[in-house]
């Protein structure tokens, strides 16, 4: 796990408050550097996928040629390369009354380290030609090399489960896989911004929560439900 211990230097001249970190961020894979000073979680990722790709070179270990199910498949000219994504997310997520929109590029970040993008290829520009060039676990790199997931994460739903905790975005609330309680959602059993709030196996008193679903906007709708953090890479 990559849950750093509370731990108090006593003879550092700055001092650096440490909190506990939540133990939903344990499900989070031990590449992940995670720490909290109990207002904002810290994650430290380098952004490459724990699983194989195309978009490895050919030479990597970790290439695989195309073997997913689209037919119109068709690679981009990016690859993937390693980025120094420093998360900060709130400990205690609040709705926002704003909603802000989401940008492009990371909007949160998954179990396995890999960032989020949102629903669209381009200011407001659907994903739709986007989608062919989805390797065999449903992501892509950009032209910054910035490996990411639009859409279900295949890699985590096959290894985990199609109900399990799929991330956090920006704002600090969770996640999770399109199944729910023997059910497959779409969007319109959710709310605009793409979840609602009941009871996880993380949260057993109810969150506000994110769902993937197969139909768009996929994992999250027409902004933030709450507050945001941060990102840098
Ligand atoms: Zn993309
Ligand atoms: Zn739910």
């Amino acid at each position: 796990m990559g849950v750093v211990a509370c731990k108090k230097d006593t003879t550092a001249s700055t001092t650096t408050t440490t909190a506990p970190v939540p133990d939903v961020f344990k499900k989070f894979a031990s590449t992940v550097m995670i720490s909290s000073d109990g207002s904002y979680i810290t994650l430290k990722s380098n952004g490459v996928p724990d699983h194989k790709s195309c978009y490895f070179a050919n030479s990597d270990s970790r290439y695989e040629a195309y073997n997913g199910s689209n037919p119109a498949f068709a690679k981009n000219p990016n690859s993937i390369g390693t980025k120094n994504f420093v998360f900060k997310i709130p400990a205690n997520p609040s709705v926002d009354a704003a909603h802000q929109p989401t940008p492009l590029g990371p909007i949160g970040i998954a179990v396995n380290g890999v960032a989020i993008y949102n629903q669209y290829a381009g200011p407001n520009q659907p994903l739709t030609g986007e989608i062919n060039s989805f390797d065999q676990y449903n992501g892509h790199p950009d032209p910054t090399a910035t490996y990411h997931y639009h859409v279900e994460p295949l890699y985590i739903t096959l290894n985990l489960s199609k109900s399990a905790l799929i991330g956090f975005l920006l704002d600090g609330f969770p996640v999770y896989g399109p199944l729910e309680n023997g059910k497959t959602l779409i969007s319109s059993d959710l709310d605009t911004y793409h979840g609602h709030t009941s009871a996880t196996v993380d949260y057993p008193n109810g969150i506000y929560h994110y769902h993937i679903t197969a139909d768009a906007p996929y994992i999250n709708g027409a902004g933030f439900y709450g507050t945001k953090g941060s990102v840098t890479q």
